[in-house]
């Protein structure tokens, strides 16, 4: 059985990418940094369906913390077929009101991140000849959100990065996707109001918002002999918000 690991696990689009993976037959780990209960119950729930599965916290914005992961993961289900790299945070406000401080979380939690764990997942790919990483960007990323310079220029980065990692490992028999998501009703859009949300559903062409059910779904199809042939792609999955 193949191994995917997906960091931000624990809640929203993580965990659905989670139980998609699970019920596709997948041992899965679940990256989590603060919400053990809900990792742990994931977790348990995934077992459930017959497969091997285990909670796993680290901070993703951390080297070590992340290298630590994936020893945990390889001694406990076996090195990662499949990478997802999901966690994430937004921030919404001036950029003249954005300390550094603030600024260099993001972009450890959200880009650097994506460094982190591909680093520490390609060796053991590379000697398989064989894996894929999905990365979870954002349709910010493809077009700059006003008020979030931050997290548009964060997964702009991973965006890019997806592209030039996909060409760099191709040749070792590994597919690097990013799956660009639109608007998706989770914790993160907690801070917007009512009338925000149904201006944002105003605008998309589909006239609804996305779940995390539908991002899932394409995360586990490019993560799938499906997509054997498709790599260093963006797949917006916005409704028709960014076209
Ligand atoms: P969410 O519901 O807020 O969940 C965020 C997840 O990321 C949580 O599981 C959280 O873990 C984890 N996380 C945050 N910081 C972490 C860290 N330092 N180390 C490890 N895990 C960390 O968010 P979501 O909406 O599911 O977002 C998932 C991804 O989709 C993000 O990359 C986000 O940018 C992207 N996205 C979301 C939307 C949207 O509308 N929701 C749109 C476009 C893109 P703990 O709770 O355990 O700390």
């Amino acid at each position: 059985m193949s191994v995917v690991l997906i960091t931000g696990a624990s809640r929203g689009i993580g965990a659905a990418c989670a139980r998609a993976f699970a019920q596709a037959g997948f041992n899965v780990a679940v990256n989590y940094n603060r919400s053990k209960e809900n990792a742990e119950s994931l977790a348990r729930e995934l077992r459930d369906l017959g497969v091997s599965a285990v909670a796993v916290q680290a901070d993703v914005s951390d080297s070590a913390s992340v290298r630590g992961m994936f020893d945990y993961v390889k001694a406990n289900l076996g090195s990662v077929d499949v990478l997802v790299n999901n966690a994430g945070i937004s921030r919404v406000g001036l950029l003249t009101e954005m300390t550094d401080g603030d600024w260099d979380t993001l972009l450890h939690t959200n880009l650097s991140s994506v460094f982190y764990c591909c680093k520490a997942a390609l060796p053991d790919m590379i000697r398989a000849h064989s894996g894929v990483i999905v990365n979870v960007a954002s349709m910010w990323g493809e077009v700059g959100a006003s008020c979030e310079a931050a997290y548009s220029a964060s997964k702009a980065g991973v965006i890019g990065l997806t592209k030039a990692l996909a060409k760099e490992v191709g040749p070792s028999g590994i597919r690097v996707n990013a799956v660009s998501p639109g608007v998706v009703m989770t914790d993160m859009m907690k801070g917007f109001s009512a009338e925000d949300v149904a201006a944002l559903r105003d605008e998309t062409p589909l006239m609804t918002l996305g779940t995390p059910e539908d991002i899932a779904e394409a995360v586990l199809y490019l993560s799938s002999d499906k997509a054997r042939f498709i790599t260093g792609q963006v797949l917006s999955v916005n409704g028709g918000m960014v076209i």
